[in-house]
């Protein structure tokens, strides 16, 4: 172990015996009383030294035995220490790519703020590497959406659309202009590349497109159709709820920006849920919907380029920390904001009985179950002050990077 105290974030004394990690609500916390000599120590645990150094130090320092063990174990405990030899085979092997590393050193220590286990924070930027990602739509949401996400180190990303790009395609850090007449998928797959130079070699699938192909950690929906933004087609997510694979919706609908629901088959309200609620809201639903749908020539709808780039990386947002092993709030929930005031809300979704997701009969067992009492566990917050309760909780709720358990 080569600690280092987590350099996102910002350091300072509140008062002679008392540190504050971090400047804002969600991750900042203070740890005291600690005297100034052992706070001097904080300076030393930058990841360069081992601990036999570190306590070779502290003697010089004339500090007592023991000192800088202690001090490690409490800021380990709180979350607050990295190691920077830790992060197991995989973290190694990223270590060795200086180069990567170089370009995704913000990101890192982003992830450094939502692992508390030393040496976490690399493991799950390694991990990344090995996923893959589908995104269906390459226009302005999807395009973008998929290079951010390959940007962000996950390894394989690949944008399945047809035809050719248009000019109104065209989006900056999705399709180029350059690229108006190529086919969309080719285009879509030149603009990840653009955002990862660095990213692992392809490696080699079974033929076919079914959503069923093993190996999908998180499939996107960003449709260039808006009435698909609005009412996704339940039939379209069906081999994905067949196959136990989440899958995430975004997109622009006239001036509203889209971002979820991030559907778990089986356990959060999906496509269809969301069918059912509005027809049971409004009984023209169904009537209008088939009129949205009906042919005729579409001309280009409206979708403001801003929105939709915050749309892309919003999305791409509530991707990654679901990809990384938390619940982001796009599960169970519709996140929309229009045009021009902008703000955000979210929508709640709920499973609905008529759908044949499953999802609401397993909520009735989950609400049923929370009902018998259980032993409720005090959690050790001794000296550590945590100003939201939330991360813990995360913490708890987290589950190993790219995997999540299909209940279908
Ligand atoms: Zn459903």
């Amino acid at each position: 172990m080569h600690p280092m105290v987590k350099p996102a974030l910002r350091r300072g004394w509140r008062d002679l015996g008392t540190v504050q990690f971090g400047m804002t609500p969600a991750h900042a916390l203070t740890l005291g009383p600690m005297d100034a000599a052992t706070g001097g120590l904080l300076d030393l645990l930058n990841g360069t030294r081992g601990l036999p150094l570190l306590r070779a130090e502290a003697r010089r320092l004339d500090l007592p035995d023991g000192r800088v063990d202690a001090l490690v174990d409490r800021l380990a405990r709180a979350g607050l220490v990295d190691d920077a030899r830790g992060g197991g085979q995989a973290a190694d092997a990223l270590r060795g790519k200086t180069e990567v590393l170089r370009r995704l050193r913000p990101d890192l220590a982003s992830l450094s703020l939502t692992t508390t286990e030393p040496g976490g924070a690399l493991a799950r930027l390694a991990a990344r590497r090995a996923l893959r990602v589908r995104v269906r739509g390459a226009g302005r949401v999807g395009a973008v959406l998929a290079a951010v996400l390959a940007g962000a180190g996950v390894g394989e990303v690949e944008v399945l659309d047809e035809g050719r790009v248009r000019p109104e395609d065209v989006a900056p850090g999705g399709l180029p202009a350059e690229s108006v007449g190529e086919p969309r998928r080719t285009a879509a797959a030149a603009a990840v590349r653009r955002a990862a130079p660095d990213r692992p070699p392809r490696r080699a699938h079974s033929p076919g497109s079914g959503a069923a192909e093993p190996g999908l950690s998180l499939v996107i929906l960003a449709p260039r159709d808006e009435v698909a933004v609005h009412a996704p087609d339940p039939r379209a997510a069906e081999p994905l709820l067949a196959s136990g694979t989440p899958h995430l919706y975004a997109g622009v609908v006239e001036g509203t920006g889209v971002v979820g629901p991030l559907v778990l088959p089986g356990e959060t309200a999906c496509a269809g849920c969301l069918h059912e609620n509005r027809t049971d809201r409004d009984p023209a639903w169904p009537r209008l919907l088939a009129q949205w749908r009906s042919g005729g020539p579409r001309h280009a709808g409206a979708c403001d380029l801003a929105l939709a780039t915050a749309v892309a990386g919003l999305a791409a947002a509530h991707a990654l920390a679901f990809l990384d092993g938390a619940s982001p709030s796009g599960t169970g929930a519709r996140w929309e904001a229009s045009l021009p005031g902008l703000t955000w809300h979210a929508r709640p979704l709920w499973p609905h009985p008529a759908c044949r997701c499953g999802a609401a009969e397993r909520a009735g067992k989950k609400a049923e179950a929370e009902h018998t009492p259980t032993r409720g566990l005090s959690r050790a917050t001794m000296a550590v002050q945590r100003p939201s309760t939330e991360r813990a909780r995360e913490a708890g709720a987290a589950r190993p990077t790219g995997t999540w358990r299909a209940h279908v």
